[in-house]
């Protein structure tokens, strides 16, 4: 596998547990978008916004996904990676992009059940329900333009790597 591998989808939907365990198995290097910045600017997500606005986060996400992108990686981007066309382009064209789908009762579940992993501003100050929703029901369609394939993250993690892995072998054949 030289490509790298960007994962995007929602927040809850696996990116980071996905990326790690495909890394492992490919032995290559897993990187994760929202931590390298965090590193980078020595600021929480949460600090990063209120102190450069949601725009000023933004732009340092897109400089996060080129920094990080090289061969043989695994990219687990943030969320709303997809919101800029920028980004979708560059993901389409650098690489190969899986979407890991997963519905808003997953995603909730899995938020609620880890809080603390998944503590980041709130975009709409709704409760999660509604607001992971309302989110989802947006970026959608952004998510599946930006994809190369749709994996189901909805199942046991060892099925999630297993389709993954039919589809990267169907894209290199
Ligand atoms: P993301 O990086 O997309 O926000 P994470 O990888 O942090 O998502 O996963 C969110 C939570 O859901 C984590 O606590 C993780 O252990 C759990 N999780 C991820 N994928 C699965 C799965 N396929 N089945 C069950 N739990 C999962
Ligand atoms: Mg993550």
């Amino acid at each position: 596998m030289t490509l790298p591998i960007f994962l995007i989808g929602a927040r809850g939907c696996g990116k980071t547990t996905v990326g790690h365990a495909l890394s492992q198995l490919h032995v290559c290097q897993f990187v994760d978008t929202d931590h390298w910045l965090q590193e980078q600017a020595q600021m929480t997500v949460a600090q990063l916004v209120s102190k450069e606005g949601w725009q000023g986060f933004r732009a340092r996400e897109t400089e996060a996904l080129e920094a990080v992108t090289a061969p043989a990686r695994v990219v687990a981007t943030g969320g709303g990676i997809i919101l800029s066309e920028y980004n979708r382009k560059f993901m389409r064209e650098q690489g190969v992009v899986i979407y890991l789908s997963a519905p808003v009762s997953v995603l909730v579940d899995r938020l609620e059940a880890y809080p603390k992993e998944s503590q980041r501003p709130t975009l709409t100050g709704k409760p999660v329900r509604e607001e992971v929703g309302e989110i989802l029901a947006g970026r959608e369609a952004l998510y599946r333009e930006a994809a190369h394939h749709v994996v189901n993250a909805a199942q046991d993690l060892d099925l999630v790597i297993a389709e993954i892995q039919t589809a990267l072998r169907l894209a290199r054949a």
